[in-house]
């Protein structure tokens, strides 16, 4: 029998909710690219309900107790004394978040003597040291497309948020004022601009889509180019490698995984070839960021405005420089996690384990790491080069 050690972001502070805003969530069929919705053969949950936070315990207790294995749920994931290192050495199994990671360091691992399954409910394992995890023959998957549409809106919003600059002007409504021209004096259109998206996978390619009907032009570097009559149907324009691209932008989306050829690709000397007055959007990865550079950049004026929801640590301390940073328009890590999101995600992690408990395949499309190597997902998008 397995302990399974899950760390989930804390309960809301007013307490678990009671009621929701809407009584039902949409239903979809499928993901975008033909993909099947997570599969497993039950859930104990509401679709609409809180699952990702510590009380929701992504609705798997009843499915393992019942099958004889022990469940510890935790938000406490910092330093020695945290309930995730006082439980890791015994632990077989580790479930951790992006949004609230419980990072798996080579230390960490070196102490879950156990571990053989690390599985991110989400998307994005670079809280989980995958070299290590590579050398110690462990799995590592994630609930690939859980949350990739909603990031991608997520990302459209913030664009939108930026360059029309919504968020002063909702601070002016919200504290009595009404001058208009305060509230204009940074507010263009997206219309006309030329947008780029680095990395174009499943989150890049759905910005791309919707992106295309404000009539802009939209340009793209991936390592992989995508299908010719898509480039065409879109109007794109393909980029040999970031450099290329941020020069002919006014607008970057970033939605590449944090590997060790993307950490600190967003420099004081990359951001200098942008255009004066350019925006960022980069809902992928915090550390893909130089964090000082872009308040550098932001405090002189070559970029316009910078939004997304990662940061590097997360939580974000409280004297994090982008909570204070001008024309920002940050949030914490929500764009993966409405609560349409929470209940694929979790019916996922299920899945996940449903296949792992009866020694069956993971599907490809959700491995990271397995015996050794990058696979399935983990080939394709963090293997370095
Ligand atoms: P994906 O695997 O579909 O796409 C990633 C793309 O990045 C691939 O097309 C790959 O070829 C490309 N890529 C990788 N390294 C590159 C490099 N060095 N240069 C150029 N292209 C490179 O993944 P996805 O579902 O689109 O997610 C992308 C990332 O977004 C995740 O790795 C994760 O870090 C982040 N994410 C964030 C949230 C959130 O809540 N904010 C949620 C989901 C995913």
């Amino acid at each position: 029998m397995a302990k399974v050690l899950c760390v989930l972001y804390p309960d809301p502070t007013s307490g678990f909710p009671p009621t929701y805003a809407r009584d039902s969530v949409p239903v979809i069929e499928n993901y975008p690219n033909g993909q099947l919705l997570p599969t497993p053969e039950g859930i104990d949950f509401v679709p609409g309900e809180m699952l990702g936070s510590v009380s929701g315990e992504l609705g798997l207790r009843k499915f393992l107790e019942a099958a004889g294995h022990t469940l510890v749920v935790t938000s406490d994931k910092e330093g020695p004394d945290s309930v995730f290192e006082r439980e890791l050495p015994d632990a077989d199994i580790v479930i951790s978040q992006p949004f609230w990671p419980a990072y798996l360091t080579p230390d960490r691992l070196a102490k879950a003597e156990k571990l053989k399954l690390a599985i991110t409910a989400g998307i994005g394992s670079d809280h989980v040291d995958l070299a290590s995890a590579i050398d110690r023959g462990l799995t590592v998957a994630e609930v690939t497309y859980s949350n990739s549409i909603g990031v991608a809106e997520h990302t459209v919003m913030q664009v939108l948020a930026l360059v029309r600059d919504y968020i002063p002007q909702y601070k002016i409504v919200v504290e009595g004022g009404w001058n208009i021209a305060d509230a204009v004096k940074r507010s263009y259109d997206l219309e006309g601009m030329d947008v780029g998206v680095f990395a174009a996978g499943r989150i890049g390619r759905a910005v791309l889509e919707r992106l295309a009907p404000f009539g802009v032009r939209l340009h793209y570097t991936d390592r992989y180019r995508l299908p010719a009559e898509l480039e065409e149907s879109l109007g794109l324009t393909f980029h040999e490698d970031i450099e290329s691209l941020v020069k002919e932008i006014d607008v970057l989306t970033v939605h590449a995984p944090l590997t060790n050829e993307t950490e600190g690709l967003l420099s004081d000397e990359l951001l200098s070839t942008m255009r004066r007055g350019s925006y960022i959007v980069n809902p992928a990865r915090g550390a893909i960021a130089n964090r000082d550079a872009i308040v550098r950049t932001l405090e002189s004026g070559r970029l316009a405005g910078y939004a997304g929801d990662v940061w590097f640590p997360q939580p974000a301390p409280a004297d994090h420089p982008w909570r204070s940073m001008p024309n920002h328009g940050m949030t914490p890590h929500t764009s993966g996690t409405s609560l349409q999101s929470q209940a694929r995600y979790a019916a996922g992690t299920r899945e996940i384990l449903e296949s792992w408990f009866a020694g069956r395949d993971i599907r490809p499309e959700y491995l990271i790491v397995e015996g050794g190597g990058y696979a399935g997902t983990g080939a394709h998008s963090y293997e370095t080069r």
